[in-house]
């Protein structure tokens, strides 16, 4: 069943937010006067303040800070509420309060957004010019249930040419409990950050001499790509997916085709301007761009062979490569990159068959999600709004098409039983879609995935297939990629599994240690054993003390490791300890050999 998208704002946590925002510029001048205000905001776990102050401050005040915010708490001060006209507004902004951001500010409203007068609140002395609401009384504010956490730089309103700030974040809860949970999430997300576990486990790096947002894959992070690349080969083929391979160029007039150019160029790197003999004297007609999408390549394979409605639903399928040039500011580890590797397909169905195919496509990502144990999720329909004054831009205009396209999708949903919100006006350019929306350890909502329909787009490119009827019809396209790229899902992934993955999963997955040189041999055999099977081992020939080695390999979160001496060599067995598990078990090797086989054949997480 569906249900409306709504943010639900917790009226009582905002004030008591947005008070504390108030208490902490009060204690700030309090404690440094002079100190300028600029913007003070709740946000979503607590609020921050942006201040000139008249000295520098660091981590080391803010302890201060919050002491002398408790003391207005425990004061029990008052929210007083007063409306100036402007000119008595301005006067009480430069004069007694003496803040010229705020003076800068309220001139502006009066200009561009016709305010007659200026809404102040007052408590203990302490004027702000804001439009509330606040707690009535500083004692409402729960004083053991807030904490300020961090100091940045933030430019005034956000633009490089103003005044740096110094911006102080605070949380803020209901109660301690709440607030509690939310540091300890914080701490936890802080220690699995994919930027910092992709360093130590040494899974992908960033060059400067490469360039940003162009991750290279070290070969523990190549290791993981091969695993899911294999997992989205095997489930895709069963399903009836036919892989294909494009290149990463292509000449303009491809994207002019599906609209791309001019809409998405800003988000594309700029051409390459050649003639045929390679010198760049080119016209427009013969600049090449890197794809940042796959679709047009796809449609072009669609159209370099003759169908029929028999051959339908065709699915193409390919790990592409596509390039975006995301802005500098949004790029952050392998979550946003310029570089990327999609985990695409396109799928081209009957109008009769689109219903089908959408679910079946919406289960094969609940069965991905499922197999790497991924339940944090919920799907949200996007659709598109006829009533939206600027529709024509925004959306194809093919009323028909949305009516059905929408319903098609819509029962699709309903008939799997699935739970998913919908967002009116969302929609894509050319169609309806259902996006994974995926919830981190600290509440960060992003999207995994994209499941979109398309009635649009392959007429553009004159796709066609031959009907029952004889005639040429035009196919609707299924875009999908259920574990997105590869750089934003092995993201997910570390933090995920905080780097321990599972033994399908992980770039190691066996380490075998001696237990001194003496078993090398024998450690040799089992490591030529395992490589034999495909397993990704290592022998540990170190010289380091078996507490080291041991130690190293929990370092490294390898799944497996397989310590070996006399009594193993002699029996021919193995003592095998698993990462995170204090009881090491011996059995036969050739026991060993067959259980990881079916453990990675049936990429259990154990
Ligand atoms: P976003 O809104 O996050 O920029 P999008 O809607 O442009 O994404 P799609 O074109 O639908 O994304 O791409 C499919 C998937 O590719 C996304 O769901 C996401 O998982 C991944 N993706 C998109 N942009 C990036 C990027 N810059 N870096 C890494 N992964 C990305
Ligand atoms: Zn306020
Ligand atoms: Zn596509």
């Amino acid at each position: 069943m569906p249900v409306i998208e709504e943010k639900p704002q917790d009226e009582k946590l905002f004030r008591i937010r947005h008070s504390l925002a108030h208490v902490m510029a009060q204690a700030v001048q309090t404690l440094y006067p002079g100190t300028k205000l600029g913007f003070g905001p709740a946000i979503d776990d607590g609020f921050y303040y942006d201040f000139i102050l008249p000295k520098p401050v660091s981590d080391a005040e803010l302890a201060a800070i919050e002491g002398k915010m408790r003391e207005i708490i425990a004061a029990a001060q008052s929210f007083s509420h007063e409306d100036l006209p402007l000119d008595a507004a301005l006067a009480r902004i430069e004069g007694q309060m003496g803040e010229p951001f705020k003076a800068e500010y309220a001139r502006e409203l009066a200009a561009k957004k016709g305010h007659k007068e200026i809404s102040f609140y007052a408590n203990g002395g302490f004027v702000d010019m804001c439009e509330g609401p606040h707690v009535s009384n500083t004692k409402d504010i729960p004083a053991d249930a807030f904490k300020l956490h961090s100091l940045a730089g933030a430019y005034w309103r956000g633009d490089e040419r103003n005044a740096m700030m110094t911006r102080i974040y605070g949380y803020a809860f209901n109660t301690k409990a709440e607030l509690d949970e939310y540091v300890a999430a914080v701490e936890q997300a802080k220690q699995r950050d994919h930027r910092k576990l992709g360093q130590e486990l040494r899974i992908y790096a960033i060059r400067d001499e490469i360039g940003k947002g162009l991750p290279l894959w070290l070969p523990n992070g190549a290791a993981i790509r091969h695993e899911i690349e294999k997992l989205a080969h095997e489930m895709e083929f069963r399903a009836g997916y036919k892989k294909i391979a494009t290149p990463h160029i292509t000449k303009r007039g491809l994207f002019e085709t599906s609209g791309h150019i001019p809409l998405y160029e800003d988000g594309m790197y700029p051409p390459m301007v050649l003639d045929e003999e390679g010198r760049g004297a080119g016209g427009p007609e013969e600049s090449y761009y890197l794809k940042p999408m796959n679709c047009p390549h796809h449609h072009m394979v669609f159209a370099s062979e003759k169908h029929s409605y028999r051959d339908l639903p065709l699915r193409y399928t390919e790990y592409g490569s596509v390039y975006r040039f995301e802005r500098a500011g949004a790029l952050q580890g392998l979550t946003r990159v310029r570089g990327m590797t999609m985990n695409d397909a396109h799928i081209y169905v009957t109008p009769e068959q689109l219903k089908e195919e959408f679910q079946a496509v919406m289960k094969l990502h609940e069965r991905y999600y499922a197999l790497f144990g991924l339940t944090n999720y919920f799907m949200r329909l996007s659709l598109w709004d006829p009533a939206d004054p600027k529709r024509g831009s925004k959306y194809v205009d093919d009323p028909e098409n949305w009516a059905l396209s929408e319903r098609l999708v819509t029962e699709a949903l309903e008939e799997m039983g699935a739970n998913y919100k919908v967002s009116p006006g969302e929609a894509a350019f050319y169609g309806p879609k259902v996006d994974f929306q995926f919830v981190t350890v600290t509440g960060r909502e992003f999207t995994l995935s994209t499941n979109q329909l398309d009635f649009a787009v392959p007429p553009r490119f004159g796709l066609a297939y031959t009907d029952k009827d004889g005639k040429e019809k035009t196919p609707y396209c299924i875009h999908r990629a259920p574990m997105g790229t590869h750089e934003r899902f092995i993201a997910f992934l570390i933090e995920h599994f905080g780097g321990a993955f599972p033994t399908w999963l992980a770039p190691v997955q066996v380490v075998v240690v001696p237990v001194s040189d003496k078993f090398l041999a024998y450690g040799k055999k089992i490591e030529a054993l395992l490589r034999e099977d495909l397993v990704r081992v290592e022998l540990d020939t170190s010289s380091a003390t078996m507490g080291k080695k041991i130690q190293e390999g929990a370092t490294r979160k390898i799944p497996i490791l397989l310590v070996v001496g006399g009594k193993e060599e002699a029996e021919q067995t193995v003592t095998v300890r698993r990462y995170g598990i204090k009881e090491q078990k011996a059995m036969p090797l050739a026991s060993f050999v067959e259980m990881l086989a079916q453990e990675i054949k049936e990429r259990r997480h154990v």
